[in-house]
């Protein structure tokens, strides 16, 4: 995927797509699929904010029996469906277990029926197409097989457990630039570390874009039909548009932190637990995640996400400090290994806790007052529903076009195995077994799925030929695919979001110089450089962040 450079591009193009979250690279595979010329723009780097920094859950939407939601229901078992298939390698199921101590309404029978409920509806709604990992049969337990799965948890009165199953995705950022590289290699153009600062109407009724590129740092003007907005947290961002729209004043920013600590448990099964502190309820949901557990999640309000969070460190202790009381009581204390922060729309009031007042659901709004709608803001509120929303976005933009869901094409994101995922591993481990050892073969897999022949044959054979690649040429080959095809720019983009995103801060002093060496090389970069960017990475090491 070659870096987008507005220099002399004089195209009008169909679409401009201002953000690279999960929504900005969902709908930019989704248009290319569907024909339309599109552009899209990073200020940052790709997944660097929100969407990394999930709780990763693709929920199945069970929770919206509780109201007899069951339209949610319906889109719920779509997305988990969609995620399912788009990303075989990178989604697993997960099993969620929620303690049960009443009865009937409150207690084992209501999930009974729930559960039933569930089943019917999700084998309607796949009518056996594409169920593969889907329908995994929830379960009521028996408090012994609770506490066997959960020997520390300090809830008492329980009477049982209810389990069903969700989906992880194991690497959303990954999960991000994997569509990217798609819509790229379907023909559509793909920049990171570039900022849209201004959009104005033409005479003709298109819209000018200036563009910042932050890397040369040079100014550029584009044109296009239509604008989607996929700018995540800053939906309230001006633009040059004049008026902010009264639907998106009203909202205000909800922040979010996950804590990850080594795994808490044996048992691969999530906990839903609710616990009680100063008078005031909260559920924490405990989620494994590879060799981790995330505690999810400590919710906030937040006038602004360009300030520091000067009490960060202590807010993700707290936080520890809580769900380990829960779980574990205080004699088996897990260290943190990094936070999570993201941000989420909400209602304002200070009455009631943030985490009640997050936006239930998406929100498309239109920016300019007098406009036939060429300009959308998109305001997702979950990574799982990203897909949907974007597919809606489009009919909303191109009316007279017939935009079709992503299901509804043959194509496969970039590095997705159209075969079982092990299977199509141990066919590499095979085939690659004189130049990857096996931990190489399994951790190239894990990154970059079925496009690891790519990998091996322009970035590992040049390095090692036929013999087996050393672990020092083994992360050089790594290096120069992130920056060369990946854009990666920054030691914190090779480090955070392609290579290391489960263990930023346990990578070894010794590799990270290795990584930094051949960035330096490949970007020249002076050694001053180069050193500055050790030290950014190695500050966000020591910070766990
Ligand atoms: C703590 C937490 C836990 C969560 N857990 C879950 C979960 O378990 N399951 C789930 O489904 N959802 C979850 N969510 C919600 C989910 O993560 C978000 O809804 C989703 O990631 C938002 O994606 P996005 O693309 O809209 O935003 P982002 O990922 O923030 O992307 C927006 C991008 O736009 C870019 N941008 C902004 N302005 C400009 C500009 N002018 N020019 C160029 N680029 C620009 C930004 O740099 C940014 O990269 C969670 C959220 C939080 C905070």
């Amino acid at each position: 995927m070659k870096r987008y450079s507005p220099e002399s591009d004089a195209q009008l193009h169909d679409i401009l797509i201002v953000g690279g979250g999960i929504y900005g690279a969902s709908m930019a595979y989704t248009s290319a699929l569907n024909g339309l010329k599109t552009v899209l723009v990073e200020q940052d780097d790709f997944s660097q904010h929100t969407s990394a920094n999930s709780q990763k859950v693709i929920h199945g939407g069970l929770r919206y029996l509780q109201t007899m939601d069951i339209k949610r229901v319906v889109e719920s078992i779509h997305e988990k469906q969609r995620f399912y298939h788009l990303f075989p390698h990178r989604v697993t199921p997960l099993p969620c277990m929620l303690p049960t101590s009443g009865f009937l309404m409150k207690g084992n029978e209501a999930f009974r029926l729930a559960f039933l409920l569930y089943a019917i509806i999700e084998k309607l709604v796949c009518r056996g197409k594409l169920t593969k990992n889907l329908h995994k049969r929830p379960a009521i337990l028996s408090k012994k097989e609770v506490e066997k799965r959960f020997p520390h948890m300090q809830q008492e009165d329980i009477r049982g457990g209810a389990l069903w199953y969700d989906g992880i995705c194991l690497d959303p950022e990954r999960v991000v630039i994997a569509l990217l590289e798609s819509a790229a290699r379907l023909g559509s153009k793909v920049a990171n570390q570039m900022q849209v600062v201004n959009i104005e109407r033409t005479a003709n009724n298109q819209f000018a874009v200036l563009l910042f590129d932050k890397l040369s740092q040079t100014k550029r003007r584009i044109f296009t039909k239509k604008i989607a907005l996929c700018t995540g947290s800053w939906f309230k961002d001006e633009l040059g548009l004049g008026s902010i729209p009264q639907e998106l004043k009203q909202l205000s920013l909800i922040r979010g932190m996950n804590v990850i600590v080594p795994s808490l448990f044996t048992s691969a099964t999530s906990l839903a637990t609710k616990v009680t502190k100063n008078g005031r309820s909260r559920f924490l949901f405990i989620v494994p995640w590879k060799d981790y557990s995330i505690e999810g999640t400590h919710w906030e309000d937040c006038i602004d996400p360009a300030e520091p969070w000067s009490d960060h460190q202590q807010t993700a202790n707290n936080f520890h400090d809580l769900t380990q009381e829960a779980i574990a009581g205080n004699s088996q204390q897990a260290k943190i290994m990094s936070s999570h922060v993201g941000y989420v729309p909400g209602h304002k009031n200070d009455q009631t806790m943030a985490s009640e007042r997050i936006l239930p659901h998406y929100k498309l709004v239109d920016r300019e007052d007098d406009t036939a709608g060429d300009i959308l803001q998109v305001v997702g509120v979950k990574f799982t529903t990203a897909f949907d929303v974007v597919k809606r976005s489009l009919q909303q933009l191109f009316p007279q076009e017939k935009i079709k869901d992503i299901l509804e094409f043959n194509n496969l994101p970039y590095g997705s195995p159209a075969s079982q995922p092990k299977a199509l591993f141990l066919h590499y481990r095979q085939k690659y077994k004189n130049i990857l050892s096996y931990d190489h073969c399994t951790i190239a897999f894990q990154i970059f799925g079925a496009s690891l022949p790519e990998l091996v044959n322009n970035y590992i054979v040049p390095l090692a030929g036929n013999e087996e690649i050393s672990e020092t040429d083994f992360y050089r080959g790594l290096t120069r695919n992130c920056v060369q095809r990946e854009m990666a720019h920054h030691l914190d983009d090779l480090v955070f979001r392609r290579l290391f995103p489960d263990t930023p801060s346990a990578i070894p002093t010794a590799l990270l110089n290795t990584l930094a060496e051949e960035m330096a090389e490949l970007l020249q970069w002076t050694t001053t450089q180069k050193d500055f960017e050790i030290s950014q990475v190695t500050k966000k090491q020591e910070l766990c962040l």
